[in-house]
């Protein structure tokens, strides 16, 4: 196996790190965001090779390549088994356009195959720390409620998540509000993005410097490693790997985590010809391709598909990075991006709410397929791009789906006057008793706590 990769930060003031700080520190001191230092090839024999494994092998397969030097094969096979114990269905909807169904895990969202992972490292990696490591997070409705599940009883960990109540529906709350142990819940007064920002003072603030505070937002490059790995699966399952046959794909975007998914598969040699950015009514990254200049939305657009009402993407720092540009923690794009090489392998389109119903609708109609809201941006994406761009026309396409039907059960009942069927995971959430403390979305009391209840002296 080839030597520990580094992890560089996007903003380059600080020496690159191994795995194993990066994902303990999930922001670089220089506020900047870790990337490897290279994209390990996964040559065409062994993806091919792949086909018909079960998940956990494949993910033990992308991963080792990242992780050789901090776990060994046996360790990381074994928190991969235990991590991917639920079925990622690949369905077949129309022509040669599939769905990748990312909603089985615990919380029925994609954000259970990073969460789980990252939780399982962190918590090897912690043993040897000896101190409570308190992981702090900002959500929007799913990534809280990952989180909180894939970290919920670790020992030595405490898990503090912030939510916008009025953002997050009522299951998406339920999810996080009763689990209680370990978990502490913070409703605050304002928006995903006002939580967003508190959690970075946060973890910039030298008063804060006796909590041993880690992110588990996708800033964390533990929470985009694991998200190649299903971009891989569907690929080697679906394609004719030993020709490197092409593939479309299209991930609906909040803070661009999964994308980044995909952009490491890609790098790694999945041969991804168009992945299609997209996104709701928040377009900056649309109009950014589009003109060149980019411009965060603030405050953000509220839209059905609440977990990507995202106006200032994360993620977008490490995209810009890849293609040769820096983007610095306050959205200004100081150098930038290979523009036409970004345009050359992304199609970035914004979809309206009205056009998210309206796929929902008619994908139901025409296929008896159920889509959510976050996947039918995807799957309406997915449309323009092949429309657009006539040398996709008969390309094999893989849509994500990212949560299940029945996180949104109301949008569905109005839309479709059908009940989803409720999975096994959320069955039994409206009887459980909630707790969660509220917060002004002032800066001030959420430092007073985290310093009361979790100073490390
Ligand atoms: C988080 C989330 C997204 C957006 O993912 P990003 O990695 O933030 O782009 C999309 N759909 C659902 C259901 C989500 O929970």
């Amino acid at each position: 196996m080839c030597a520990p990769l580094r992890f560089y930060s996007t903003n380059r003031q600080v020496p690159a790190v191994g795995l194993a700080e990066a994902l303990l520190q999930g922001q670089a001191a220089d506020r900047g965001l870790f990337l490897p230092e290279r994209f390990p090839p996964l040559p065409r024999s062994e993806l091919a090779a792949l086909r018909g494994r079960p998940y956990a092998d494949v993910a033990v397969a992308v991963l080792r390549r990242f992780t050789a030097g901090v776990f060994d094969d046996d360790t990381l096979t074994a928190l991969c088994r235990d991590a991917y114990d639920y079925p990622v269905p690949l369905e077949p909807v129309t022509g040669r356009c599939h769905l990748l169904r990312l909603d089985r895990g615990p919380t029925a969202s994609f954000k259970d195959f990073a969460a789980r992972m990252m939780a399982r490292w962190m918590g090897r990696l912690h043993d040897d720390a000896r101190r409570t490591l308190v992981i702090l997070t900002a959500t929007s409705g799913d990534t809280g409620s990952a989180v909180a599940h894939a970290y919920f009883g670790l020992p030595r960990v405490q898990v503090v998540v912030l939510f916008p109540p009025a953002e997050v529906s009522d299951r998406q709350r339920r999810q996080m509000t009763t689990l209680g142990g370990n978990v502490t819940m913070l409703a605050v007064d304002g928006q995903f993005d006002d939580c967003q920002a508190l959690v970075k003072r946060a973890f910039a603030d030298p008063d804060l410097r006796d909590v041993h505070l880690t992110s588990a937002n996708s800033i964390n490059i533990g929470r985009l490693l694991p998200q190649a790995v299903y971009y891989v699966y569907a690929y080697v399952n679906l394609a004719d790997a030993d020709r490197g046959e092409p593939v479309v794909v299209s991930v609906p975007s909040g803070n661009f985590g999964d994308m980044m998914g995909a952009v490491i598969a890609q790098r790694m040699g999945v041969p991804i010809e168009t992945l299609v950015i997209a996104t709701n009514a928040n377009d900056e990254v649309p109009r950014f391709l589009a003109t060149g200049r980019y411009e965060k939305i603030a405050p953000s657009r509220v839209c059905i598909s609440n977990a990507m009402n995202v106006g200032h993407p994360s993620n977008l720092a490490r995209l810009v990075d890849v293609y040769g540009g820096h983007l610095d923690e306050t959205g200004t794009l100081r150098r930038p991006p290979d523009l036409a090489a970004m345009r050359r392998d992304l199609y970035a389109v914004s979809i309206s709410d009205d056009e998210t119903r309206a796929t929902i609708r008619e994908v139901y109609a025409r296929h008896r397929v159920l889509l959510e809201p976050h996947g039918a941006v995807g799957w309406a994406g997915l449309q323009h791009a092949l429309a657009d761009r006539p040398a996709l026309a008969d390309r094999l396409a893989i849509s994500v789906e990212t949560a299940h039907p029945a996180k949104f059960p109301e949008e569905i009942r109005a839309l479709l006057g059908i009940e989803p069927d409720v999975p096994p995971s959320l069955a039994g959430l409206d009887r459980r008793p909630e707790s969660y403390e509220r917060m002004p979305a002032a800066y001030e009391p959420l430092r007073d706590l985290l310093q009361a209840r979790f100073n490390s002296r």
